[in-house]
């Protein structure tokens, strides 16, 4: 089976035991009001690779033949890594948020790459096994999710400095079959709905840090394993029965804090253990692949969000105003630059040693940083635009109410021939991107997800070899040392 219809999908889901928790009880993660919507857009990942208009951007052909989903392969030249990035727009899009199987497909192609190097220099024998485990995924189409983010605690602390040990993911033993491992993942999208967990470390180790250095593959239903679901803005809304004040919409993702209680993993789901100064490595080459993804993710949702606050123009009768036109172009040219600069780091990425292709790093950096910011412009521009009604707007039921209902509908009127409930479902998509639940996908996750700001930063300072552009000036300057 190496492509899962979304029924076929939906079905696995309901085969595996998983200890999920929401405000203080076990919930069914296919079931639940507040999970259902991620559901659905992981299905529309294996739904689109049947559809003839994407099945090119959703698939792979493998050198066998095979087909499988393009989230379970490496990416082997910059068309690659294009086609991926289409299918996250395309993804984002259809469902107001990102595609939920790439941060997988980020964590398979970093450890399937770092792997082979690590053997290359150390002698290890990480890389064929961790082949034989993709095999296994491709084999059974599994959404992966990629663990990376600890905890933290102090973050002025190294992980060997805290006051917890725990706050980094650790090795707390080793056994002749595997290992046992401790600690947490924070901000987990697609773990409740994924059949597996890449799991990585989130810093640069040091020799005395070697626990620390551990990546590793487990089952979603490993003994150990278990999820506190996060909230998020507007959440309970799901629980009233009717999409009109969600925007409409009934697709988007879950966050977990993702616990492991002691969890045993064998030795063939280790990929890394101890070999410290592969970490850098590591997270910078998962890190690279997954900001670029945030270029296409980010600037498909902002193009929603203008198309939104373009129609909103329409129908509050400001859509000519020359004002309102200049700030609807200042948002399309905002959006358009954060596509580009992740298009580019496609385009002139490089083959890594195992023939695996990564994005270019100062691209990927700059597209990530330019995303943190520029959402929250776009957000601020579409709220302008549509007024404050987006923040007071009666709820959908007072609409309804055969009393008070026509007083919602004569004031909430905008231009003749647009009827009220057009403006007020309008008024709640917006809502939905800018401060509802969509708002964790379009700015928060802008911001954070990936790493933050800062993190970017380090990257393109990293990368920005000011040297040579100095020596450009002073040739141009005429100065000689
Ligand atoms: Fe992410």
């Amino acid at each position: 089976m190496a492509l899962m219809t979304a029924e076929q999908y939906v079905e696995s889901m309901t085969k595996i035991k998983k200890r999920v928790y929401f405000m203080g009880e076990l919930i069914n993660i296919t079931e639940h009001p507040l999970a259902q919507p991620a559901l659905n857009s992981v299905a529309l990942t294996y739904e689109l690779c049947f559809n003839p208009e994407y099945e090119e951007l959703f698939t792979a052909t493998l050198e066998s033949g095979e087909k499988v989903n393009r989230c379970v392969t490496f990416w082997k030249n910059a068309e690659d890594l294009i086609k991926k990035y289409k299918m996250i727009q395309i993804t984002a899009r259809l469902t107001g948020r990102g595609n939920s199987r790439t941060v997988g497909a980020d964590a398979i192609n970093a450890i399937g790459s770092v792997s082979y190097e690590m053997d290359d220099d150390l002698g290890t024998e990480y890389h064929p096994r961790f082949l034989k485990y993709l095999k296994y995924i491709q084999d059974n189409d599994f959404t992966i999710s990629g663990a990376i983010t600890d905890p933290k605690g102090n973050r002025s602390l190294r992980p060997i400095q805290q006051s917890d040990p725990d706050m980094y993911v650790r090795v707390v033993e080793k056994k002749s079959d595997g290992i046992v491992v401790r600690g947490a993942k924070m901000h987990q999208s697609v773990a409740v709905h994924a059949h597996e967990h890449i799991v990585a470390p989130c810093t640069t180790l040091r020799e005395e840090e070697q626990d620390y250095a551990v990546a590793f593959a487990v089952p979603a239903d490993a003994e150990g394993l278990f999820h506190i679901m996060g909230r998020q803005p507007s959440d309970t809304r799901r629980l009233e029965g009717d999409l009109f004040d969600l925007g409409g919409i009934n697709q988007g993702g879950n966050e977990t804090l993702m616990i492991f209680d002691d969890v045993f993993v064998p030795w063939d789901r280790v990929f890394m253990c101890g070999e410290w100064k592969w970490s850098f490595p590591m997270i910078h080459r998962f890190a690279g692949y997954h900001r670029n993804c945030y270029g296409a993710g980010k600037s498909a949702i902002a193009d929603i969000v203008i198309g939104a606050a373009a129609l909103m123009a329409e129908y509050n009768g400001t859509a000519k105003n020359s004002i309102i036109r200049d700030k609807l172009t200042e948002m399309v040219h905002m959006a358009r630059t954060i596509y580009a600069c992740g298009l580019t780091s496609c385009v002139e990425g490089y083959s890594t040693p195992s023939g695996i292709f990564n994005v270019n790093l100062m691209y990927t950096n700059v597209t990530k940083l330019h995303v943190g910011r520029l959402t929250y412009e776009i957000a601020r521009l579409a709220e302008d635009i549509a007024g404050g009604l987006v923040a007071t707007m009666p709820s959908h039921k007072d609409f309804t109410d055969p009393i008070i209902g026509k007083y919602v509908n004569k004031y909430l009127k905008g231009v003749d021939g647009v009827p009220t409930e057009n403006r007020m479902k309008l008024m709640r998509l917006i809502e939905y991107f800018c401060y509802g639940q969509g708002s964790v996908y379009f700015l928060s996750e802008a911001l954070h997800g990936a790493g933050s700001p800062q993190g970017q930063k380090l990257l393109i300072e990293r990368e920005s070899d000011l040297e040579t552009k100095k020596e450009w000036a002073k040739s141009l300057a005429g100065i000689s040392d």
